[in-house]
């Protein structure tokens, strides 16, 4: 490849202004062109195009959101969109793209892939269900701004002796949910990858606060139940009421981490050295610390294994 562009799509997550940087700076510095897409397919099939230089992505390694912007695009669930995508990238001479998002925008790539286009995929979601990566871009930033959050809420729950029901995001996938919930000390912790009986949270809770417990937090991935709804049946159940807090888009704002900084660096990089090889349709992670690069194909048709050790351990030490 000569010529590459990069695009974020899907939601947006902290850290694809990091990894647009690292593509755009990687693929200069290999003597490659770069262009950049705005607002992923919409701006692929709009020809919203520009070139980029060293300093298009300056002072932005540390801002959240997306610069290139995210959008989702009908269109280009259509085989005619995706041709017409395909075509406004080649007519600039552009043979290879990095798409940034989640697997909705995976099956984009792989699209443009079969059309002759070489893609690699980075995995930028909050939400961290995206398999063999271990950790999705963002998704730390994620836990530590619900960690922050649930520490704050603490001080306030220890003084009035009084419990929380915290509702983070995660509809098919708990992981948010669960590194917040072993790091901040959940009680119980709700997620979709595990029945549990909210009865027995509720026993659970009355019989902790009788053994001397001052506070206690549980905490629900958005595809477990609204925070409402857990609140209201544990009530229901054992006549404590606790308070609510909804933590919503605040957990995809903000400043990255350093890990999230990181990881799309070093996955930024790794996106254009795989172009350079000639290799496309991979979806690109990082497995105990070795970068990865898997067909898209098989990333799109796996489900992310639950960590239920991690569970576990969380349930063991929440007593
Ligand atoms: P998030 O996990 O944050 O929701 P995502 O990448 O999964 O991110 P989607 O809205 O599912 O978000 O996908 C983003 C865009 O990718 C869609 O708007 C659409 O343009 C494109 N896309 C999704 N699925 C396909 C598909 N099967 N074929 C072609 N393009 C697709």
């Amino acid at each position: 490849v000569k010529s590459i562009a990069v695009l974020t799509s899907g939601g947006d997550s902290q850290g694809m202004n990091a990894a647009v940087r690292a593509v755009v700076r990687s693929a200069l510095y290999h003597g490659l062109e770069v262009f950049a897409v705005q607002r992923g397919y919409q701006g692929l099939i709009n020809d919203d195009i520009r070139p980029m230089d060293l300093r298009s992505v300056g002072d932005i390694i540390q801002r959240g959101g997306t610069i290139l912007q995210t959008a989702r695009c009908k269109e280009f669930l259509t085989p005619e969109g995706q041709q017409k995508g395909a075509d406004n990238l080649r007519k600039r001479g552009i043979d290879g793209l990095v798409v940034i998002g989640g697997d909705g925008s995976y099956q984009g790539a792989n699209k443009l892939s079969k059309l002759g286009i070489r893609t690699m995929g980075l995995p930028g979601t909050i939400d961290n269900d995206i398999p063999f990566t271990d950790f999705t871009i963002g998704f730390d930033t994620a836990v530590s701004i619900v960690v922050d959050a649930i520490n704050k809420l603490r001080d306030t729950m220890t003084s009035h002796e009084r419990s929380s029901v915290v509702e983070v995001m995660g509809r098919h996938c708990g992981d948010i949910a669960l590194y917040a919930g072993l790091a901040s000390g959940a009680e119980a912790i709700l997620v979709p990858e595990v029945e549990l009986d909210v009865h027995d949270v509720a026993d659970r809770m009355s019989d902790n606060f009788r053994h001397g417990k001052r506070h206690s937090i549980i905490l629900v991935a958005e595809g477990a139940g609204t925070g409402e709804d857990i609140a209201a049946q544990i009530t229901a159940r054992n006549g404590i009421e606790p308070r609510v807090t909804v933590l919503g888009h605040i957990q995809r704002g903000g400043a990255p981490t350093h890990n999230d900084r990181i990881l799309a660096s070093r996955l930024g990089d790794f996106a254009v050295r795989k172009l350079i090889e000639g290799d496309s349709g991979k979806a690109l992670g990082l497995v105990n610390n070795e970068l990865v690069a898997t067909d898209i194909n098989t990333v799109v048709n796996t489900k992310k294994p639950f960590n239920m050790n991690l569970y576990d351990l969380a349930m063991r030490l929440s007593q």
